[in-house]
């Protein structure tokens, strides 16, 4: 226990980037394993809950902050292992997502150019599955390595055991259960990138030769920009996406297109078996909340509806009404109710859009 520095009643807001929430009763950084026991232990015997936070792209914090124990997993390292077919690179959960892919690319390795600049750690990539551009994190994943809670010790889990799924996992489902350490990426040496998205395909000329991984990166990150979806100086804090897209039936597509009205095409794609998708960001602003809509110092990303943004000097609070209002407004109209994207830390009822910040 000597090692670990416990900072007592520790601000939140500026570990996340919506730079929002209060502070964490106990915070403790861990950069080893041995740590992450010793820390959890600690937890167990005073009786506090644990809350991961790594690079804090994807959570909402009360403003009266959180109880218990925020552990920061900071655990470093990548390694490349080429002894088989491509490459497997292992990365510790600490390390900053985007410029793992940017080494992956250095190395010449290809498979995670779409998912370049998504901000955050390599340890929460798992945890919602993290997609973008048609690609998502599990299509790589060779092996994922937590520290199980209950048993006490380090576990690999190969890709089956994760129960992935669009924007989740057993990760996200039993948030208590277990604390990834590290990832391992099988990624390819030779080839060309495989590339399923439309808009990307457009961006990079479907004609001709096919474009390399570091094309296919600057494509990736030029788009991102262009929807405020990259953690920039100065750009107002986001966690991203706000809602997850819906997936509907072929019966809940009809009724959304009988509440388009006529003339008013729903547009949809592909998910599964008589699934489809319809893009959140669609049914937000024919739901009546254009880009740029603001409410003092919350509102919409002059970019993209999708993006709460907070413009600074705001509460939780206002911002977690604001996205009640466009849940609801969305639910009015269309008859979906979306589902919010980030977890939530602090709040006392387990839907926070219905009760609002503590
Ligand atoms: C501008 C912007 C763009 C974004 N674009 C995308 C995108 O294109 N696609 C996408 O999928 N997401 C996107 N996100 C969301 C976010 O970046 C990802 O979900 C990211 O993986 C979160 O990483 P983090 O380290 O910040 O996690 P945090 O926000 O710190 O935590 C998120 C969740 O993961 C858990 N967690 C974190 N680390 C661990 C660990 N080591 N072990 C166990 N649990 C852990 C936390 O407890 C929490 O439940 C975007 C966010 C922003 C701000």
């Amino acid at each position: 226990m000597g090692r670990l520095h416990f900072l007592s009643h520790e601000p939140l807001a500026p570990r996340t980037s919506l730079e929002l929430g209060g502070p964490a009763k106990a915070l403790v950084e861990v950069s080893t394993v041995t740590e992450m026991a010793e820390a959890l232990e600690w937890a167990k015997t005073s009786d506090r809950t644990v809350w991961v936070l790594g690079g804090g792209s994807n959570v909402v914090i009360a403003d009266e902050g959180v109880e218990g124990l925020v552990l920061v997993p900071a655990l470093r390292g990548i390694d490349v292992d080429r002894s088989g077919n491509g490459a497997v690179v292992i990365a510790a959960a600490g390390e900053a997502w985007d410029d793992v892919v940017a080494e992956t690319l250095t190395e010449g390795l290809m498979g995670l150019e779409c998912l370049s600049g998504i901000p955050g750690t390599v340890g929460a990539t798992p945890i919602q599955n993290v997609g973008a551009y048609g690609v998502e994190i599990s299509d790589v994943i060779e092996w994922v390595e937590v520290f199980d809670r209950e048993a006490g010790t380090v576990i690999r889990l190969a890709p089956q055991q994760c129960s992935f799924g669009y924007r989740t996992s057993c990760f996200r489902q039993y948030p208590n259960r277990s604390i990834v350490t590290r990832v391992a990426f099988r990624l390819r040496a030779d080839g060309r990138p495989v590339i399923r998205y439309a808009e990307l395909e457009r961006t990079v000329g479907s004609g001709g030769t096919p474009p390399d991984a570091v094309t296919v990166r600057q494509a990736v990150m030029a788009l991102r920009r262009g929807k405020g979806m990259v953690l920039e100086t100065g750009a107002p804090r986001s966690v991203g996406s706000f809602f997850v897209n819906p997936i509907v039936d072929a019966q809940g597509l009809a009724a959304v297109e009988k509440a388009a009205g006529n003339g008013n095409a729903v547009p949809h794609f592909p998910a599964g078996e008589s699934l489809f998708k319809i893009p959140a960001a669609w049914l937000i602003e024919n739901a009546g909340f254009c880009r740029g809509y603001r409410r003092d110092s919350v509102g919409l990303s002059e970019h993209h509806t999708l993006a709460l943004v907070h413009h600074g000097e705001g509460r939780t609070r206002d911002l977690v009404a604001l996205a009640a209002a466009i849940r609801d407004g969305v639910e009015q109209r269309f008859g979906i109710r979306l589902r919010p994207e980030p977890v939530f830390w602090g709040f006392p009822d387990s839907d926070p859009l219905n009760g609002g910040a503590r």
